[in-house]
């Protein structure tokens, strides 16, 4: 269990190297209650986080951390966690006691450190170690924040948060595309694309087919793929057939069905004499003879 945890771990900071560009030794931003609760559980917090992140770290406090941390100086086991925290390098955050007579809450804290122009990016690649879990879930929509926190005694590392997978994804999918343009011709790339149109195979397979059948006749080997092309051309030309079929019916009846033509005739026959019979008497015929022609069907 312990093992499979490492194996992932290491995983997910090569990602977080491969699309976020981290490095060692990785920033790591603790917050006062991880100092707390690594004292409360004896766990050597520095020794751990390395292990952790499979590399060096360097450890980081804010100003506003560390003020929390002497603010509970009486409180029992406040002295050791000021002198764990003196370990760690302070992260100038500019919330001066001057400015702010009280530390800023972690949150906005570590919001305006991780994140100082609202953009949405981890622009200096820290990694956060935080026991808030508001803390955490506003860093998840930050994009590349490996998140830490420590639950019974057990450092975790989070897996990566939804949006920074989208990101790993579309990265690793564009840098796939590069290689394969290189390696390969534009061979390889109509298969791709047949691949990526999934959903419309029977236009694409006709097109790519048809293409075939006029530039690649002479292969033997790709013989059968024209065919499954040929085979996909058809419920299309079928449908086209349809349509052309309907009419060639119509033509084919034009000379057998002239029964139906002599009946249309009569009808008109039967019209021009209702015409006969109401020309003496209305003033317009050709009024009369819709109307009466409607009365017959
Ligand atoms: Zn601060």
């Amino acid at each position: 269990m312990r093992g499979k945890r490492s194996k992932q771990y290491r995983k997910l900071m090569e990602q977080f190297s491969m699309t976020f560009g981290f490095r060692e030794p990785y920033q790591v931003l603790v917050d006062a209650e991880m100092v707390k609760d690594a004292n409360k559980c004896t766990m050597d917090l520095a020794a751990r986080l390395q292990s952790t992140v499979h590399g060096k770290v360097k450890p980081l406090i804010t100003q506003c951390e560390i003020r929390k941390l002497y603010a509970d100086k009486d409180q029992p086991g406040g002295n050791a966690a000021i002198e764990l925290a003196k370990t760690f390098e302070r992260r100038r955050c500019g919330h001066h006691p001057d400015e702010y007579p009280k530390p800023l809450e972690t949150i906005e804290c570590l919001r305006s450190v991780v994140d100082p122009k609202s953009t949405g990016e981890n622009k200096h690649r820290y990694v956060v170690a935080s026991q808030n879990l508001d803390v955490r879930r506003m860093l998840r929509g930050i994009r590349g924040v490996p998140l830490i926190y420590i639950k019974r005694s057990v450092m975790i590392l989070e897996p990566m948060a939804d949006e920074s997978v989208q990101i790993r994804e579309r990265e690793e999918r564009r840098k796939f595309r590069a290689e394969l343009k290189k390696t390969v011709g534009k061979r390889k790339r109509e298969e791709k694309d047949e691949g990526a149109d999934n959903g419309d195979h029977s236009e694409s397979d006709d097109e790519d087919g048809d293409r075939r059948k006029a530039t690649q006749a002479p292969t033997t080997e790709k013989k059968p793929k024209k065919h499954r092309g040929a085979k996909g051309a058809n419920p299309l030309s079928v449908k086209k057939k349809k349509p052309q079929q309907t009419p060639k019916k119509e033509t084919d009846k034009k000379p057998e069905t002239a029964a139906s033509d002599t009946k249309a005739k009569r009808k008109r026959r039967k019209k021009t004499k209702s015409e006969n019979a109401t020309a003496p008497g209305a003033s317009e015929p050709a009024a009369a003879a819709p109307s009466n022609a409607g009365g017959e069907s």
